[in-house]
């Protein structure tokens, strides 16, 4: 039997007032009253990176907000499972999202981070040739560069290559001084922190399963197992990542045909045992949808590889130790010194790419009204790297879209 009006508003608030319990508890806050939640003005599905940004910019322009999120605590897929670079915005397609949102996202994310105590370190980065065809790419690169406005690209020399990182072999490289490296969980708490300072709640293991566009916004069906909520609401923002697709296809009254095809393409990392050489992040010239193998540096100093591109069907986060074969012969073209047995599996991330492999790198896409005809509803596709880099710019836009002018930062 269908539940009463009444038995659907207990069931709400009894289970949204214990999700928030738990999300304050996690953030060491003090619980008051639990408020009363059987509509919402917006809900923003997904508690990663992406969607925290978006809670926290809602949030802080006035806007009653739930963030849904599967799992027990925020971030524990992509956003926990990058390279934690502050990326310049050098590569992408000009005029494209990723290159409007990552530059302007990269200036946004420096002055957040600097006022809220977010740990981040320009560490700069260095694009590195080894070849006379690899430099005619790097003076691509920074063509591309500066057409996205990132003018600060600066050519060097092998032997400047050797003054700042001497065991990099190369004849050439390009010096990226705005490039940058942040503690992922840190900002994710400090979003977190701002967007439930302004009445946002985040409500745990509270996976949307259905939604239905109504014509008063948007019908809810939220939990997992037998422990299902409904909740009524008028905006609905889709940040659910690798899952995006799948909650874009739960929404009786989208058309299924707006939501655009999905692969997974893992990136795996190893570690680097004993001495941490290097100070900067290193890339070799990208080849293919990646940005090849390359060295991060984590704000403790620790060097590691990866991720490399592995394109698989499902999400498992595993290690499979023997690719570290393919690691240890792409990084010797850059860093011969490396020796056997120095690289062990550290962890894996998997990229929402929207275009099979092989296929052209795509862009972001962030989908209104305009392209799918339902008001109020904000989904968000393929929202791989620099997803992190331009998490406030994504939250301005979906901003924007959703008509929620007032700016917060
Ligand atoms: C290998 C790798 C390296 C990267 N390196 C960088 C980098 O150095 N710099 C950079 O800028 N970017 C980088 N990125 C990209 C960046 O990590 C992502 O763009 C960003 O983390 C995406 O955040 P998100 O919030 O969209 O997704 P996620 O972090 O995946 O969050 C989505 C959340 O939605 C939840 N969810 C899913 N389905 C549901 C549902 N039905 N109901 C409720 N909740 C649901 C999930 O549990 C998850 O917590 C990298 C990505 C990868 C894979």
């Amino acid at each position: 039997m269908a539940p009463s009006e009444s038995e659907v508003a207990h069931v709400d608030l009894d289970t949204l007032s214990r999700a928030s319990h738990r999300c304050l508890t996690a953030a060491a806050r003090t619980v008051t009253t639990p408020p009363v939640m059987d509509r919402v003005e917006c809900i923003v599905v997904g508690a990663g990176v992406v969607g925290l940004a978006i809670a926290r910019r809602l949030a802080m322009a006035g806007v009653e907000v739930i963030v849904l999120e599967a799992e027990n605590q925020i971030g524990t897929h992509t956003s926990s499972r990058n390279s934690e670079v502050i990326h310049a915005g050098i590569y992408y397609q000009k005029d494209s999202l990723k290159a409007r949102l990552s530059v302007a996202g990269k200036h946004a994310l420096y002055e957040f981070c600097a006022s809220h105590g977010v740990p981040h370190r320009r560490a700069g980065k260095l694009i590195v040739a080894g070849t006379t065809a690899e430099e005619a790419v790097l003076e691509d690169i920074r063509g591309r560069a500066a057409a996205n406005g990132v003018g600060d690209l600066k050519p060097i020399g092998g032997d400047e290559v050797r003054a700042l990182e001497p065991e990099i072999h190369a004849t050439a490289a390009l010096v990226s001084p705005s490039t940058g490296i942040i503690d992922s969980h840190a900002l994710m708490l400090a979003y977190q922190g701002e967007a439930e300072d302004h009445g946002a709640m985040i409500a745990f293991d509270a996976p949307l399963r259905r939604a239905e566009a109504t014509r008063a916004g948007f019908e809810l069906w939220v939990g997992a197992g037998t422990e299902e909520t409904r909740i009524g609401v008028d905006m609905l923002v889709n940040a659910a990542g690798l899952h995006a697709q799948n909650v874009g296809r739960a929404i009786v009254g989208l058309d299924p045909a707006t939501v655009p095809a999905q692969f997974f393409c893992k990136g795996n990392y190893f570690s680097l045992l004993g001495r941490q050489p290097f100070s900067r992040l290193i890339y070799p010239v990208p080849r293919g949808a990646g940005l090849g193998v390359h060295v991060t540096v984590d704000l403790e100093g620790r060097n590691r590889f990866g991720p490399d591109q592995e394109w698989v069907d499902g999400i498992d986060y595993d290690v499979d130790p023997a690719r570290a074969e393919v690691f240890y012969e792409a990084v010797r073209r850059y860093w011969p010194a490396l020796a056997d047995g120095a690289l062990q599996p550290a962890y894996a991330g998997i990229r929402p790419k929207v275009q099979k492999p092989g296929g052209h790198n795509e862009d972001f896409i962030v989908q209104d009204e305009a392209v799918h005809g339902v008001s109020g509803l904000i989904n968000l596709y393929g929202i791989e790297s620099p997803g992190l880099t331009a998490s406030l710019t994504l939250a301005d836009l979906v901003a924007a879209k959703l008509g929620v002018w007032f700016r917060a930062r």
